[in-house]
């Protein structure tokens, strides 16, 4: 849960982040942010400020914008009938993220958040700068993290379903309540 003041600070964070990282968005887009606390209560350690630019019925657009050292935590897309899960690839804009993904454990610079060790379960470490993208296959456990500046980065994807995402962290719920 948020605070509505909460709330408005990381949205406007989040504003002032993305601009300055190129990306021009309008302020009907900017008062759109949504604020993402997965249900955690700590924004500033997991979460995710997140624009959604397009939702179509096959592709999808976002731009995610992390404060510093803030982990967006470990999910996957699972297949949703027909359709064998989203597909998605994200592209560093501004800053820099560190990516989790499955292989052998070489995480150097990035961190589990505290207390967490059983839910963030893929240790490969991906250290992405501007320009640097990685595509996650449907179903590829992920969590990422941004570097101590913070980051922003596009998100490109089939099918936006985010509240079908799965997560390794049983006590997260995907949306976000705001206490006025
Ligand atoms: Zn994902």
């Amino acid at each position: 849960m948020l605070t509505r003041e909460e709330f408005e600070a990381a949205q406007s964070r989040a504003v002032d982040m993305i601009r300055e990282s190129g990306i021009h968005i309008t302020d009907e887009e900017a008062e759109r942010i949504e604020v993402a606390d997965f249900g955690l209560s700590r924004l500033d350690v997991e979460g995710a400020q997140i624009l959604t630019l397009v939702a179509a019925g096959r592709i999808a657009v976002k731009v995610v914008a992390l404060f510093p050292n803030q982990t967006l935590p470990e999910h996957w897309h699972p297949p949703v009938g027909d359709d064998p899960g989203k597909e998605e690839t994200e592209r560093v804009v501004w800053g820099t993220a560190r990516f989790y993904i499955p292989g052998d454990d070489n995480m150097r610079a990035g961190f589990v958040p505290a207390g967490k060790q059983d839910v963030y379960t893929m240790r490969h470490e991906l250290i992405l700068e501007p320009g640097g993208q990685i595509t996650m296959e449907p179903g590829t456990k992920h969590w990422f993290q941004a570097g101590e500046q913070g980051a922003v980065i596009y998100s490109f994807s089939s099918v936006a379903r985010d509240v079908l995402d799965r997560f390794t962290d049983p006590d997260i719920q995907r949306v976000t309540q705001i206490q006025d």
